[in-house]
């Protein structure tokens, strides 16, 4: 394996709480695609939204990746420490955006942002900044899902970049933070919705956008994702070499039987055999 430090993958866990199963899919996955191809990955916590993160989460996030091998090439960035970033990146966009005075309710019963506030190009307050997206037609080139067009304006709307509680979105932070550097995002096909979005973004701000590769996501028996609000079990980093066992199955590459891997093997002989056309296109259903 020749090593190619111009390519950086990522995983950018919420610190919302600890990782489950199917959080540990995702962070293995990106890390062994980028690894396989030579390059560097780095490790990202949205922790933009104060009122979801969840004290410790952070600290038990970081230690899970580490329990299981999976160590950033590069230090830790924090989204809470990227507002200049933000801001310079909104005010770019302003030309595009305007501010938005509707409540959650007014909007409720429309299923795309219906324009009502487009005109308003003058700061009020307690207002949200939206995008315009215009008639804007977007393809999405995707490893696993192939390329879609989106049309933005039926399909999303005008949405919001920055909240009415100053923060920023989670898809204007995370457009910048993968445009230019980030050369690989692969992640759970709950957030290929936010794709097209966040290419417009990137395309408005001309940054260049990354690869992108949708993986399945993990769910339980019924179709239920495996989430926080599902309750699904934190990860046990005292198992943490039969986890990795079990998240190379879920992604179609059953590692052989030998009682006697490590972790740092495990991951090797992941890296190794590592193929994207082999990750099912769905996932077998969790089971504890
Ligand atoms: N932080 C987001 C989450 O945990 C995912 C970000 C991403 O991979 O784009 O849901
Ligand atoms: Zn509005």
């Amino acid at each position: 394996m020749h090593s190619n430090q111009n390519l950086l993958g990522r995983f950018a866990p919420s610190p919302t709480g600890p990782l489950h199963m199917g959080s540990l899919i995702a962070a293995v996955a990106s890390y062994c695609d980028i690894k396989q191809k030579g390059g560097r990955w780095h490790v990202r916590i949205d922790d933009l939204d104060p009122p979801r993160t969840a004290v410790n989460a952070c600290t038990s996030i970081l230690q899970t990746l580490e329990a299981h091998g999976l160590i950033s090439d590069l230090p830790i960035i924090y989204q809470s420490q990227r507002i200049t970033a933000y801001r310079d990146a909104l005010n770019q966009l302003m030309s595009y955006a305007f501010f938005c005075t509707c409540s959650r309710k007014q909007l409720e019963h429309f299923p795309v942002y219906p324009g009502t506030c487009r005109n308003n190009k003058e700061r009020l307050e307690n207002t949200s900044i939206r995008l315009s997206v215009g008639e804007q037609k977007l393809a999405c080139h995707d490893l696993v899902l192939g390329t879609q067009e989106h049309e933005l304006g039926k399909v999303f709307g005008d949405f919001v970049i920055q909240r009415k509680d100053g923060l920023t979105s989670y898809n204007l932070a995370t457009a910048v933070d993968d445009a230019q550097e980030i050369t690989h995002v692969i992640r759970g096909q709950d957030l290929y919705p936010t794709t097209p979005i966040q290419l417009l973004i990137m395309q408005r701000l001309k940054l260049s956008p990354p690869t992108y590769g949708h993986i399945p996501v993990l769910t339980y028996g019924d179709g239920r994702k495996l989430s926080k609000q599902t309750l699904a079990p934190a990860i046990d980093n005292g198992l943490a070499t039969s986890n990795l066992i079990k998240v190379f199955t879920y992604l179609g590459m059953p590692v052989p039987n030998t009682d006697e891997w490590t972790v740092e093997q495990l991951l090797q002989w992941g890296i190794g055999n590592w193929d994207l056309s082999k990750v099912p296109s769905k996932l077998r259903p969790y089971s504890a």
